[in-house]
């Protein structure tokens, strides 16, 4: 399934010219959802750990911001894409080099298939990214006919495999040829606790893309504060003043609340963004990307931007108006599962929202706290 969710262009992500002309013609239309999210942060340099099922387009999810990446002019080694098979091998070089056909990149693939002596002889010439089985690229490195002193990326598919037991040790010795400050891009279906381990010991911050599993209210604290509509902004400016907000999402049930609670946050004196269904689909995106990047603390939004959405720094949501059904309500609050992180929830519910608040829990089966005077900044 490669429908796209958050209505992303391949052209907002301001790829060269000749890079676009590659994916058009490797017949991509729009991005797929880990498309979507892996290539904007893979371009910032952050380690990413994706999780995605088979089929669902993870090999352009790191071939093209890897493409976009790689300079052209200069003659060294720049990325590795390292994946268990063969096979795997020639099919993602043959993605490599279709997508990247305009930017005269040079693609070599290595495997156990073919002679050391060969693959020798074709590393004298300027390879710019390399996509190998890791025994094979190990013997390369170690025979010094790799240059690894200006690699970048380093890039690992079907991770899962490629981390068990036989292989960790040559994955570790290979990343120790690489400089200090590379950027790490991890993709796999399953992420078994190997995986997990190399994550805690090599990667750095990585930025985590799940979309394996269903949303969960796991490690999200919920809490709720009775307010009459007139009194909601004066509650959210205390909220402002007395939580330890990262970053955090407000959402409001209409377009119209939603412009109007923004030009109030600003007036009191805290940054905000806003984002609704009005505004043209660049700009929401451009809003949203510069909110991921972390270029505001605040955003404000109607429910058009809460599927999928995932963002680690946010560590508070505030339903400034109560959602109108469960649906809802764990499209803003629920994370995904497994890379979910601790977070905060707080519901203004007005004296009409009572009935809803309780329907709610019951149907998500989750408990909603009333707002305690102090809150533990461990809980979030
Ligand atoms: P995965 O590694 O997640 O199993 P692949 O990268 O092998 O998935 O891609 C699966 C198929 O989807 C391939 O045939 C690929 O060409 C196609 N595909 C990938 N991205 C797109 C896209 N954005 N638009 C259309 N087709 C795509
Ligand atoms: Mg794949």
């Amino acid at each position: 399934d490669v429908t796209n969710t958050k209505g992303n262009e391949f052209e907002d992500y301001y790829l060269k010219r000749e890079l676009l002309m590659g994916i058009f013609e490797a017949g991509f239309e729009k991005p797929s959802p880990i498309q979507e999210e892996s290539i904007p942060i893979a371009l910032t340099g952050r380690d990413i750990l994706a999780r995605a099922k088979n089929g669902t387009g993870k090999t352009a999810a790191f071939v093209i911001p890897a493409l976009e990446k790689i300079n052209p002019a200069s003659p060294s080694l720049q990325t590795l894409i390292l994946v268990p098979t063969r096979e795997l091998a020639l099919q993602t070089s043959q993605v490599c080099k279709t997508i990247g056909k305009h930017l005269g990149i040079n693609i070599m693939v290595t495997t156990g298939g073919t002679t050391l002596k060969d693959d020798i002889l074709r590393l004298s010439e300027t390879v710019h990214i390399l996509v190998g089985t890791p025994g094979r690229v190990l013997d390369l490195a170690s025979k010094n006919v790799i240059d690894f002193s200006k690699a970048e990326t380093f890039i690992m598919d079907e991770a899962d495999k490629l981390l068990s037991p036989e292989f960790t040790p040559v994955i570790e010795q290979l990343l120790g040829f690489f400089p200090p400050k590379r950027q790490i891009l991890l993709y796999s279906a399953t992420f078994p606790l190997v995986v997990k381990t190399f994550k805690d010991k090599h990667m750095v911050k990585p930025y985590e893309i799940n979309l394996m599993d269903e949303l969960t209210l796991r490690g999200v604290t919920q809490y709720y504060a009775f307010v009459e509509e007139k009194q909601k902004v004066h509650c959210l400016n205390t909220l402002f003043s007395k939580l330890q907000i990262n970053q955090s999402i407000i959402f409001c049930n209409s377009t119209n609340r939603v412009e109007l609670l923004a030009r109030k946050i600003t007036e009191l004196g805290y940054s905000c963004f806003y984002s609704h269904a009005r505004m043209l689909q660049n700009h929401r995106n451009r809003v949203f990307h510069d909110f991921r990047n972390g270029s505001c603390r605040n955003l404000v939004c109607s429910d058009l931007l809460t599927r999928g959405i995932d963002i680690q720094a946010v560590n508070v949501v505030i339903n400034f108006d109560f959602p109108r059904n469960a649906e809802t309500y764990l499209h803003r609050i629920g994370r995904s599962g497994r890379f979910g992180h601790l977070g905060l929830a707080i519901n203004l519910v007005t004296y009409e929202d009572r009935f809803n608040l309780y329907k709610i829990e019951q149907e998500l089966g989750t408990e909603i706290q009333p707002i305690p005077p102090i809150i533990d900044k461990r809980l979030y």
